[in-house]
């Protein structure tokens, strides 16, 4: 089977985590597999390119920070590639790298404008560090190994800071250039987070962007699986923050992994499952810390034997929008209006609910975008507020907490045990809204209530016990 392995920042955060990553990887090949991996940055290590990125904007160019990369990632080559002339090579392509990297700070505090397209050109640097030192360490347990920068891959979109693969033309350069090594037996070591346009221009896919390339590479190679590495034992039943006992769900659907991405559940980058499912390629979500726990696996099916809810999440750092007013029945566009200033604005709605009296529409935003989007809104329907038909628009931080189950549909009874759940909490509920997919209820609760929410769905459905041991005898 060809398996496309992803490491996180943490599964090569140092040079232990990367000897770990090439053993995780070789053992593998070792059984007869095909294995590709894709590497993120070396964990912190985006983030330090970032704010270079930064400080160079403002003319404050900070010469350290090339060789604290560089410092960083030659302990990495002295403690795992024992040859000197491989060790020398793969120094040798991370300090090219850095040189880049320190070209494109230094014209950047010349010229003091941070574009996207320079933006990505060096935040993307991270994985190409991590990639040769990666194949290094694979090549000295014996595999040949070599790094490839996904840019000579992923075809993507011109949208810098978070670009989309054009799977066609991505499709044909990825066979093209990892079919042979693979058919030699090699592990080609492929950069995670980033791609090019057609024209050869360096983007990036988002942040946390290396799940997506994994995803996105596994289905151009048409993977049998594709393995995402990281620091928890798979996708759980809730944050382990907010519910010590959660538990690890074996065997998820890719709609269920979806809507858990979607409303914060931070292991899966949110667009990662959709190449991998188009092509109903099965993705792993491992831990490389536990390697022998078997996570999370994410299919068609799911575990269609649980029925009911199977995990409760809760996103933080959103506000709920409401416009509110008795004026508005019967008023035609007000919505319509209402949503085309935050497309506008470009604010990503969470959720949205519209009591069937007209008098309030209510929708969750980011809270960063929320002061931008209550301006806009009020200069939009100033009619509408000068006419009375609508008296107030209004913004308050919230949370948004989520129940999430394939099986909640056609399943009588979960609404009532969720509020009756909050209900006994003593958790005010300010808005609901469940999809017609019936797959998640979520409801909006004060921001301080968010972990008692949790914890009490949690309980409620007595997710912290195995599946047959479940909630089947109360639903
Ligand atoms: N290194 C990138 C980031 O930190 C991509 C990733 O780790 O997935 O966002
Ligand atoms: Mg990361």
């Amino acid at each position: 089977m060809l398996i496309v392995m992803k490491f996180g920042g943490t599964s090569v955060g140092s040079a232990e985590r990367i000897a770990q990553a090439a053993d995780l990887a070789t053992s593998r090949a070792a059984e007869g597999h095909q294995v590709v991996v894709v590497t993120s940055a070396m964990s912190g290590v985006t983030n330090l390119l970032i704010d270079a990125a930064t400080a160079a904007a403002t003319g404050q160019w900070d010469a350290a920070v090339r060789q604290k990369l560089m410092v960083r990632h030659q302990a990495v080559a002295d403690a795992l590639v024992a040859d000197p002339a491989r060790r020398a090579a793969a120094l040798a392509e991370v300090d090219r790298r850095l040189e880049r990297f320190e070209k494109l700070c230094y014209g950047l505090s010349m010229v003091h404008e941070l574009t996207p397209r320079l933006l990505d050109a060096i935040s993307g640097t991270g994985e190409m560090l991590t990639a040769p030192l990666v194949a290094a360490a694979i090549a000295a347990r014996g595999r040949a190994s070599s790094a490839v920068d996904a840019t000579e891959l992923i075809v993507t979109t011109d949208q810098f800071g978070g670009a989309e693969p054009l799977m066609d033309a991505t499709r044909a350069r990825t066979s093209a250039r990892l079919g042979p090594l693979l058919a030699r037996g090699e592990i080609p070591v492929v950069t995670g987070f980033i791609g090019a346009t057609g024209d050869g221009v360096l983007t990036t896919l988002g942040r946390g962007g290396s799940d997506y390339s994994g995803s996105i590479l596994g289905a151009a190679l048409d993977a049998g699986e594709v393995w995402i590495w990281t620091d928890v034992d798979g996708v759980l039943t809730a944050n382990p923050g907010d519910v010590p006992d959660a538990r690890t769900l074996p065997e998820i659907s890719y709609s269920e992994a979806s809507e858990l991405a979607y409303y914060g559940a931070k292991v899966l980058h949110y667009k990662t499952i959709i190449p991998a499912f188009r092509q109903r390629i099965p993705v792993r979500i491992l831990n490389s810390f536990n390697p022998s726990h078997p996570g999370t696996r994410v299919s068609v099916e799911g575990d269609p034997s649980v029925p009911g809810v199977k995990a409760v999440t809760a996103i933080r750092g959103v506000s709920l929008i409401a416009i509110s007013g008795t004026g508005m029945q019967g008023i035609p566009g007000i919505v319509a209006k209402a949503f085309d200033v935050v497309a506008d604005e470009g604010a990503n709605v969470l959720m949205i609910s519209q009591a069937s009296s007209e008098n309030n529409i209510c929708f969750v935003i980011s809270t960063k975008e929320a002061p931008r989007v209550v301006k806009a809104l009020q200069a939009a329907l100033e009619v509408d507020l000068a006419r009375g038909h609508i008296e107030e628009i209004d913004s308050q931080p919230v949370a948004v907490v989520a129940a999430v189950g394939d099986r909640m549909r056609g399943t009588p009874g979960i609404a009532a045990t969720v509020f009756g759940a909050l209900g006994s909490a003593g958790i005010n509920v300010t808005a609901i809204s469940q999809g017609s997919s019936e797959r998640n209820i979520s409801m909006v609760v004060a921001e301080e209530d968010a972990t008692k929410a949790v914890r009490a769905l949690h309980q409620a459905f007595r997710l912290h016990l195995a599946p047959t041991a479940g909630v089947s005898s109360e639903h």
